[in-house]
């Protein structure tokens, strides 16, 4: 019998209103499951485990992604699979941060959460833990996961981790990874696009728990002033800085704002260009706007989400491996989360 884990770390899914003061806040696991007594119909060997204080997603850290993986590491050999309950808020960030802390899957790991508490009538919950649940006890012909790999399961969809972001907040379809296919639909039935989903390792587990978070996100706007470029590439302890830029990788060819960025890279500071477009990718060398970024040593993120390159700096940055090597491996597809070009 398939044996599942389910980690409740937070999140709308579980909460209830404060009766004084109205707001939502997290309660404990046991009334969650309480109020899904489907769960009991599952023909599954299903276990959970709760974190001692669940949280809203917006205080997530990377303290608590290395809590989550230690779970995962623990429990690894015993499950068959993982459903990481989790606030949809910053659940892109935490999948997208496990993808690169748990190196050589071969089991799934599903996040979920909802958008109305899981004691609401009208919830989004019920469906979206019930299919997830579904999803990681999902066997291939030969008995091997489906879906071995990071995904968040939300109203209907399953999405690859690394390549998601929260969208709406008013809508219970919350997430979309318009830069890569949909891995799962759940219709009548749940039809998975094979062809996209990543093969099972057939290495061991590799768990990284080493997180460097020295790193900081320029914003780019029209009009964008050089005291507060200067401040903030300057700040002290920055190792990595995302460039958010526009279009296909674009920033502005000001001379101060390039000898800026010049004088950070020769400083040993990594510069990684994101796109601002949720779609897309950059092509540095495209406009006359970008081929002197590429010219002066930034690297380019390709199609990586803002979430994806967040963490996969801080996961490179704690590898405490030298700089040449951060920079190749930024610009290599490690756990799916870029298209490179043929
Ligand atoms: N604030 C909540 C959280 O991220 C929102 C949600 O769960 O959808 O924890």
């Amino acid at each position: 019998m398939n044996k599942i884990l389910l980690i409740y770390t937070g999140g709308t899914i579980g909460m209830m209103q404060d009766a004084k003061t109205g707001s939502l806040r997290p309660f404990d696991f046991k009334s969650l499951t309480k109020q899904v007594p489907e769960l009991s119909r599952f023909n599954l060997d299903l276990h959970s485990v709760s974190f001692k204080k669940p949280i809203d997603s917006s205080n997530m850290h990377p303290r608590v992604w290395i809590e989550l993986v230690n779970i995962i590491e623990k429990n690894y050999a015993k499950y068959d699979g993982f459903v990481v309950l989790h606030g949809s808020d910053t659940m892109a960030y935490t999948a997208s941060a496990l993808s690169f802390m748990l190196e050589n899957l071969s089991k799934p790991v599903i996040l979920t959460g909802s958008q109305l508490p899981i004691g609401i009538i009208r919830t989004d919950g019920k469906e979206n833990l019930i299919t997830a649940i579904e999803i990681v006890a999902a066997k291939n012909k030969q008995g091997k996961a489906l879906v071995p790999e990071v995904a968040i399961y939300f109203e209907y969809e399953l999405f690859r981790g690394n390549r998601t972001f929260k969208y709406n907040s008013a809508h219970f379809d919350a997430f979309q990874s318009p830069n890569y296919p949909v891995l799962a639909e759940a219709g009548v039935e749940i039809i998975y696009n094979t062809n996209y989903i990543a093969n099972a390792s057939t290495k061991k587990l590799r768990v990284h728990k080493n997180l460097d978070n020295d790193i900081i996100v320029l914003n780019l706007f029209p009009g964008i002033s050089k005291k507060i470029t200067e401040t903030i590439l300057n700040a002290q302890g920055v190792k990595a800085v995302v460039l958010h830029s526009f279009g296909a990788g674009n920033a502005p060819t000001d001379d101060w704002f390039i000898t800026l960025l010049k004088q950070t890279i020769d400083k040993g500071i990594i510069i990684y260009n994101v796109t601002q477009c949720p779609e897309g990718r950059v092509i540095q060398g495209k406009y006359e706007t970008s081929s002197v970024l590429q010219k002066i040593g930034v690297i380019s993120g390709d199609d990586i989400t803002l979430e994806a390159a967040l963490t996969k700096l801080m996961f490179l940055l704690g590898q405490k491996i030298p700089l040449t090597k951060i920079k190749t491996q930024l610009i290599q597809n490690l756990r799916g989360e870029i298209t490179l070009f043929k």
